[in-house]
């Protein structure tokens, strides 16, 4: 195995870990140890070039560095990928990446993301004590999704109270785009507390299985972002929020647990410029990483400590909201500055 360390402005560390007796290129991104070591998953799909990995490494770490601050935990963002189809992926490729995140001494900490599995987790952590997202043992925090749910949807009463006055979403109406792990716990807790549901998957069956059990309209996986309603939580794919659907959006405000759901940058300003308020992916999907933090933290008392985190959660983006409003702009600016507030804090 070759390691070689790439120097990079943004980041602190950047391996590129290659192997070609196994057909291993992948790369580990430390963005920052700040707040305490860089944890993020680890990644396998094919990539077109090792600079489009390389990218995505370093995107991924960055943006794991503001969730991870936002969410008021002791830890950095650094993210890892694997180059390559992850039906292909072997055990030599793992273990020997666990190697490499060895190499970092406990600066990198990593978990599950696309491709992986919590059984590959296991088997890494045969190699590597710096791996969280295992199937079981003493920490072992299980799948992150009811908690990340529960994130949310703490995240749309507040954005409730913001845009409407009132936490209260009885007979509000929230429109779900994707009713995979996340939006299927979120339908129960919205239909719960007496919201009316719009529902969109491109899995026609989880459609009609959730339409059925809550009484939920439905609508086609596009469609879903012009329905009338009153919040829209995004709950499938990235970047969907772009300056042609925010165009045509008809709700009064988006809160959702997809990650990245804006564009660009700028797509946080248009929602603004349209009175549509945002609540930040990586504050309200905080609940995920939040789970992953009690194994990496090995924190006991598991559910002390995800309630206290949740909660916290809740006050950032009342203060992100109200930062928003005082200084009319986009709470997604507002909360990209609070998280610099705190490295800039803790580096001085
Ligand atoms: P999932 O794969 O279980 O569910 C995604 C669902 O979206 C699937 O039902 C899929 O059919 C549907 N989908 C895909 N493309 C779609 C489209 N164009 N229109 C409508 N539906 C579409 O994933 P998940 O774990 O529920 O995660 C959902 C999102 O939340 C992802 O963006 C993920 O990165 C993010 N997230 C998840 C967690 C977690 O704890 N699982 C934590 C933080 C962020």
């Amino acid at each position: 195995m070759q390691i070689t360390r790439l120097a990079t402005p943004t980041h602190e560390t950047v391996l590129r870990v290659h192997d070609a007796s196994i057909g291993l290129t992948g790369f580990i991104a430390v963005h920052s140890t700040k707040l305490g070591p860089a944890a993020g998953g680890l990644r396998m799909r094919p990539y077109n070039s090792e600079d489009a990995a390389l990218t995505d490494a370093l995107r991924l770490a960055e943006g794991m560095t503001y969730k991870n601050a936002a969410a008021g935990l002791p830890l950095g963002g650094g993210k890892a990928v694997i180059m390559g189809d992850a039906a292909q992926k072997t055990s030599a490729h793992l273990l020997t990446f666990a190697r490499a995140i060895n190499t970092l001494e406990g600066d990198y900490w990593t978990a599950e993301d696309m491709g992986m599995s919590p059984a590959d987790m296991a088997l890494l952590a045969t190699e590597t004590k710096y791996v969280a997202g295992l199937p079981d043992g003493p920490h072992a925090s299980g799948d992150p999704s009811p908690i990340t749910a529960r994130g949310i949807f703490n995240s749309i009463r507040v954005t409730a109270k913001h845009r409407f006055g009132s936490e209260d979403l009885t007979g509000r109406t929230v429109a779900v785009q994707g009713l995979g792990h996340v939006g299927t716990y979120l339908c129960e807790f919205l239909h719960t507390a007496g919201a009316k549901l719009i529902v969109a998957d491109i899995d026609a069956k989880r459609v009609a299985a959730l339409a059925a059990k809550y009484d939920a309209q439905t609508a086609g996986p596009d469609d879903i972002l012009t329905v009338n309603a009153d919040i829209l939580a995004p709950c499938a794919i990235g970047a969907i929020l772009n300056v042609d659907s925010i165009a045509k959006l008809n709700v009064a405000a988006v809160c959702g647990g997809a990650n990245n759901q804006l564009a660009t940058a700028e797509d946080g300003a248009r929602l603004h410029t349209r009175g549509i308020l945002y609540a930040p992916d990586f504050v309200a999907n905080a609940g995920g990483i939040i789970n992953v933090a009690t194994e990496v933290l090995a924190t006991g008392n598991r559910a002390a400590y995800v309630d206290e985190k949740l909660s916290a959660v809740e006050s950032t983006l009342d203060r992100i909201f109200a930062r928003a409003k005082t200084m009319d702009c986009s709470p997604s600016d507002v909360a990209v500055a609070i998280v610099d507030e705190m490295l800039a804090d803790k580096a001085a």
